[in-house]
């Protein structure tokens, strides 16, 4: 099983017709999740001593677990934040996968790193970092946020030993959930100040709620504060200059989270939004989301990367070699893991052959369909906007449902093949929401699901 030998050949050919297949779907499926029931009745476990023909697994594969996915990439899913990934992003993630690459450091896969630190350089560009910028790919946003505010926390600790105070983040009621995670992996609190009634974060916000809560916050370090260029939930950019003041101000760690707003910094049109975002200390984005690459793909970028690599860089006997090399730069010394794909490949790869101009012009055309859709909504009797969107996430009501309308409308959907969006809520009540990342939701798709709403 080490050898390509005839069975790994025809591994390969079943496996890259398929794939063809796949890639060539238009549109891909939204099919209906299955039942434990369905697999036990459908799908035998083909795991045994002895194993089996690579049809009868493959046939498996491609009659019973194949047919329960939500493709994610479908211009009708529109649900969570789904990814729109190229097709050369996709072609070239089984190169990754077959490349026997491992993403670790420079002295096992120099080119890679610099390839994949070319598009860190890129990225950090557009944010407006400084040359002492550099960072790494990581699985997702979440291991983001927890690396960035891990070396936040150690560059409190280095600053203000003596301090017996309880640490926290302070972020918004809007911040992504994977914020208050990594405070419970952290141990440390979560400032939660709640935003204006655009649902942004601003300076006079934070302000107001430590002067008014001192008492409450006398016992607290903060050691970070978040700021979000594209709420998860409405696609709104928090007020990040005057929160980069107020860090600034405080001498406090600034992270910004770009996990799915962050693309928004290509657009011409939105671009100012993100005023203050070249102060963050540290930046991530998600080029699994609205950068058009396959899952899992999130990168994160600090101001100064060594700060990064002194938290980071895992040391071991066994490892120590990897840092001899004064040169090159170890993707693993820059974030909360060690063994990593080149995950950043995929993008280096697609960028490089269509240009940058081509990813502007797609983030563009999800600016536009949002917009389009918000239009629609705001001349529809049946259905309220929430707010205008600023990006590509539209929110908005179905007057007069509730939680089990929208619950039973989206199934309905989804078994039609008509779209997978899903409920959410803002304050207490639930909501529709439709994110738009991939450039081939067309105005006619987002007729038809409004017109589903009547
Ligand atoms: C999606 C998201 C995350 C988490 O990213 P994962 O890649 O899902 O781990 C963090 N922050 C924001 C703003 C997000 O939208």
């Amino acid at each position: 099983m080490h050898k390509f030998d005839d069975k790994a050949s025809k591994i390969l050919l079943n496996v890259l017709s398929h794939t063809i297949e796949r890639l060539s779907m238009d549109p891909p499926t939204l099919d209906y999740p299955k039942s434990v029931k369905f697999f036990e009745q459908n799908a035998k476990s083909l795991i045994s001593e002895a194993g089996n023909s690579i049809d009868t697994v493959f046939d498996q594969y491609k009659n019973t677990i194949e047919q329960s996915i939500i493709s994610v990439d479908s211009p009708r899913n529109l649900a969570f934040i789904p990814a729109a990934p190229t097709k050369a992003s996709m072609i070239f993630d089984l190169v990754v996968s077959a490349g026997s690459l491992c993403g670790v450091s420079w002295q096992e896969a120099s080119g890679a790193v610099w390839a994949e630190n070319q598009v860190i350089r890129w990225i950090a560009d557009l944010v407006g970092l400084p040359e002492s910028a550099g960072g790494c790919f990581v699985a997702g946003g979440t291991n983001g946020n927890l690396s960035s505010l891990v070396v936040a926390r150690e560059e409190f600790r280095k600053k203000n030993s003596g301090s017996s105070k309880r640490l926290a983040i302070l972020c918004s009621d809007q911040t992504h959930s994977s914020v208050k995670s990594t405070a419970i992996v952290m141990d440390c609190e979560v400032i939660v100040v709640s935003t204006n009634e655009s649902f942004q974060l601003t300076r006079e916000r934070i302000e107001n709620e430590l002067e008014s809560h001192s008492e409450k916050y006398e016992n607290f370090d903060i050691f970070a504060v978040v700021a979000t260029a594209g709420t998860t939930n409405l696609g709104v950019i928090d007020d990040i200059k005057g929160i980069s003041d107020f860090a600034k101000k405080n001498k406090i760690w600034f992270h910004v989270d770009g996990a799915y707003g962050g693309a928004g910094l290509l657009s011409d049109n939105v671009k100012d939004l993100f005023s203050g975002v070249e102060n963050a200390d540290s930046f991530i984005v998600d080029p699994h989301k609205w950068l058009f690459a396959p899952l899992d793909c999130a990168a994160v970028i600090y101001r100064d990367k060594s700060l990064a690599a002194e938290v980071h860089a895992q040391k071991a006997s066994y490892l120590d070699i990897l840092h001899d090399d004064e040169e090159g730069d170890n993707p693993s010394d820059y974030a909360f893991h060690l063994s990593r794909r080149a995950r950043g490949l995929p993008l280096w790869f697609s960028l490089s052959v269509y240009g940058v101009e081509a990813y502007r012009n797609a983030v563009e055309s999800s600016l536009n369909i949002a917009s389009y859709t918000a239009d629609v909504i705001q001349r529809s009797e049946h259905l309220s906007l929430l707010i205008k969107p600023t990006l590509s996430i539209v929110a908005f009501e179905r007057i007069g449902w509730d939680w089990s309308d929208y619950k039973s409308w989206s199934k309905k959907q989804l078994k039609k093949q008509i779209c997978f969006v899903v409920p959410s809520s803002v304050r207490g009540a639930p909501i529709l929401r439709f994110a738009f990342v991939n450039p081939g939701t067309t105005e006619a798709i987002v007729d038809e699901i409004l017109l589903s709403l009547e």
